[in-house]
């Protein structure tokens, strides 16, 4: 994992804490600031405190009675201003570390996915992998097909028998369409998910490939192990020696050795894959036993959002 983003992503989980109690005192602030209100609550909590004096000494109180009249007087006059009683509960996002980011000695899941969603935001906001099943339009058998089958594969990830998916066609079918619903699918599930055309992939295996040895470290973590990678628009990148097939397999290899899953989107046939990037990689990609390759064809499909990218 890279350290600046997961510290960016502490950082937001801790603000969100702070932010929780803020929220909390303002709305308290608020309604204290109700001579009402202030009245009923300081009349409730002077009888529960004289209950407990009582207590101390041993001796009897009978106060329930009054003490739950008056808390009645105080909720009434809250509710009488518009508030409820939990406005002044503390909110906070994440229910395991409260937002503190740790939870059990281990950074929370909550840091986790505001990480990747950190790595993923560059991506999203070119449009082209920020589409959920929402934006689905049905309007043939075809499209509820497809619709099914991603409603499918978000609801049973992970699931060990396909590994890799690939979804192959011409442009404009909504591959990347399909794969970037059940890319936000599996995300909103909670698991981690990385988005990246094939061209940025490559892109980032020649920096690592020309760094150092120590400067490598961490570079391409997350790419081996994020729980879903979608490669998209594989045979688009540049065929460079040494770093394009040889980096996709180790990709491929480490996620598959590890139980990743892979989703890949592409044009070429199953035999061009092979012909492209040789029979090691075609192998892993197709595998019979872990791999499903999905051929879309059909028209283009329809997308609600107007600026959608939609091959
Ligand atoms: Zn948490």
């Amino acid at each position: 994992m890279r350290k600046d983003v997961l510290k960016i992503a502490l950082d937001k989980v801790k603000a969100k804490h702070v932010q929780a109690l803020k929220n909390a005192d303002l709305a308290w602030e608020k309604a204290l600031a109700i001579p009402e209100i202030a009245q009923n609550f300081d009349a409730y909590k002077t009888l529960e405190y004289d209950k407990i004096k009582a207590e101390t000494f041993g001796i009897k109180s009978n106060l329930d009675k009054e003490i739950k009249s008056a808390k009645d007087a105080y909720l009434k006059s809250i509710e009488k201003y518009g508030f409820k009683e939990s406005d002044f509960d503390v909110k906070y996002d994440c229910p395991k570390c409260h937002d503190s980011g740790v939870f059990n000695n281990e950074t929370c899941d909550c840091v986790i996915k505001t990480y990747y969603d950190l790595l993923n935001e560059s991506v999203s906001n070119s449009g082209s992998n920020s589409h959920t099943v929402d934006d689905f339009i049905v309007i043939d058998e075809n499209d509820k097909k497809h619709l099914d089958f991603v409603k499918t594969v978000i609801d049973k990830f992970p699931t060990k028998k396909t590994l890799n998916f690939v979804f192959n066609g011409c442009t404009g079918v909504g591959k990347t369409f399909m794969a970037s619903c059940i890319a936000n699918g599996v995300s909103e599930k909670g698991y981690s998910v990385i988005f990246l055309s094939a061209f940025e992939i490559i892109q980032k295996c020649l920096k690592y490939h020309t760094l150092t040895l120590s400067e490598r470290e961490g570079l391409l973590d997350d790419i081996l192990e994020c729980d879903l990678l979608v490669i998209d628009d594989l045979g688009t990148e540049a065929m460079l020696n040494n770093v394009t097939v040889e980096y996709l397999l180790l990709i491929l290899s480490e996620r598959i050795a590890h139980a990743k899953h892979t989703i890949i989107t592409t044009n070429l046939s199953d035999d061009m894959i092979n012909k492209r990037y040789g029979e090691r990689f075609f192998s892993r990609l197709l595998s019979e036993n872990y791999s499903s390759l999905k051929t879309i064809d059909g028209k283009d499909k329809r997308i609600k959002k107007s600026n959608a990218k939609t091959n």
